[in-house]
């Protein structure tokens, strides 16, 4: 793969595709990734910094942007935020949300305007891109107001891809946490121009393939969050299911063809109550995704013949409803009384996972283990994160949620080797999969 660091860029306009998708602080304590914004009657605060709840990712894309301005280059940054709504780029466009909050963010880090554009690869991008100049950075908007971003269908893409690279001569891949999306701005785009990947690719790539090459044993994942559907991909690959082995064949050298199992699995959030189903316990009103008990039947049984040991939840947390003001009340054992639903993992289970990462030498945690959003329901997160930052190892979280959790628990800054930006990316880079997004980085061609 080039390396964005290795590019001439000296008076050239360079397209960078960043993951700026932010979480936004909804108003009530809330999150919701791209939507929301301040609620009325809270215009004071400056622009741009109360409505992002966590600025990880824009933070985790300024290393490339700042080595490309401070070599010459003119930047252009795209990115995607949420998930816009309608038909086409008009109603999305006034659904929001707009990167804004994004674009005055970046420009606080960065110490220098960023120039928003009206537009994703319109008449404000083509002018903005048109007088811009060395050292200068301008930010596209949303990418996924633009309903060809996501199209299934090649020829659409394609005509958003080319309406991008006209905007500039080089393509910088840098948005790791997309990488995992054939999207017009992360698959297409690089095709049509000279291309390489930003330092934030490489360095999530570096330590995803020290985890899929040979780790250190113990290997121990932690898997939480909300839906097991989500992730039962890379569980079957963490236990050696055959059946999930990769199906793409694995053309580029950094892509894992069998990636190693682990040796244990830990499991807890949401997903663990179809485990607990699957196995007969009762769940109350917790969440459930009864549609995959059977698979998670299947996974379970493989890796009893793999001989990796799957740990689920002794104890919960429970409340009667879903809310941040709902009342905590601790749950003895693995079953839960009707009416009440697990937020959290319970004290005897983070007693447990914390035994049983003790020894590990490599540990992946994607997922955080209850509603880490509501302080009463975040402590089974806080105590996987410390038994986490106690292991002497590669340690690696990922996962958008998780890396948010992680940052909002104000832990000591190398109290984990990496922090991945990227969830969806990083499991299916777990997966053995290849990522669209990659893929068209080491295409030289
Ligand atoms: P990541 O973004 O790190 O990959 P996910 O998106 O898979 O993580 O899951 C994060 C979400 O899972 C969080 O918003 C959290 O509130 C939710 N979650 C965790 N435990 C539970 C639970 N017991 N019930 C419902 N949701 C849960
Ligand atoms: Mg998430």
């Amino acid at each position: 793969m080039n390396r964005a660091e290795d590019l001439e860029v000296v008076d050239r306009t360079v397209l960078v595709r960043a993951d700026l998708n932010v979480p936004l602080d909804t108003g009530g304590g809330a999150r919701a990734r791209g939507s929301g914004g301040a609620p009325p009657g809270e215009q004071s605060a400056p622009p741009g910094q109360h409505s992002i709840a966590d600025d990880g990712r824009i933070r985790a894309s300024l290393p490339t942007i700042r080595d490309l301005l401070a070599r010459g280059a003119a930047v252009i940054v795209c990115a995607h935020l949420g998930r816009p709504k309608g038909d086409d780029y008009a109603e999305r466009a006034a659904g929001g949300p707009s990167l804004r909050p994004v674009a005055d963010r970046l420009a606080e880090l960065l110490g220098q305007p960023v120039a928003l554009a009206d537009d994703v690869a319109g008449e404000s991008a083509r002018v903005i891109a048109a007088t811009m100049g060395a050292g200068e950075v301008a930010l596209l908007e949303n990418v996924r107001f633009e309903p060809a971003e996501t199209s299934k269908d090649d020829e659409v893409r394609g005509e958003l891809a080319a309406r991008l690279a006209a905007l500039a001569d080089l393509y910088v891949g840098d948005g790791f946490g997309a990488m995992h999306r054939k999207h017009a701005s992360v698959y297409d785009t690089p095709r049509l121009l000279p291309h390489a990947a930003g330092q934030l690719v490489l360095a999530e790539v570096a330590v995803l393939r020290q985890l899929t090459t040979s780790p250190a044993r113990p290997y121990v994942v932690v898997l939480g969050g909300a839906k097991v559907s989500d992730k039962l991909a890379v569980i079957g690959n963490l236990v050696g299911s055959a059946s999930s082995h990769p199906t793409t064949p694995p053309s580029a050298s950094s892509h894992p063809t069998t990636p190693p199992t682990a040796d244990r699995l830990l499991i807890a959030g949401g997903m663990a109550y179809t485990f607990l189903a699957a196995q007969g316990h009762r769940i109350g009103d917790s969440i459930l995704q009864a549609e995959q008990i059977g698979q998670v039947t299947t996974v379970l049984a493989d890796a009893a013949k793999a001989g990796v040991e799957v740990v689920l939840p002794v104890d919960h947390v429970v409340a009667d409803r879903f809310a941040a003001e709902a009342e905590p009340e601790v749950v003895h054992g693995q079953d839960i009384p009707d009416g009440k639903m697990g937020l959290d993992i319970g004290p005897a289970t983070s007693d447990l996972f914390g035994r049983e990462l003790a020894d590990a030498h490599t540990v992946f945690w994607n997922g955080p283990p209850g509603v880490f959003e509501f302080p009463a329901f975040a402590a089974g997160t806080r105590a996987v994160a410390e038994a986490i930052s106690a292991v002497t190892g590669l340690t690696v979280v990922g996962g958008g949620d998780s890396a948010a959790a992680v940052r909002q628990l104000n832990l000591p800054a190398d109290a984990f080797t990496h922090i991945s930006t990227g969830g969806g990316a990083s499991l299916e880079y777990l997966e053995g999969r290849q990522l669209p997004g990659l893929a068209a980085l080491e295409d030289r061609s």
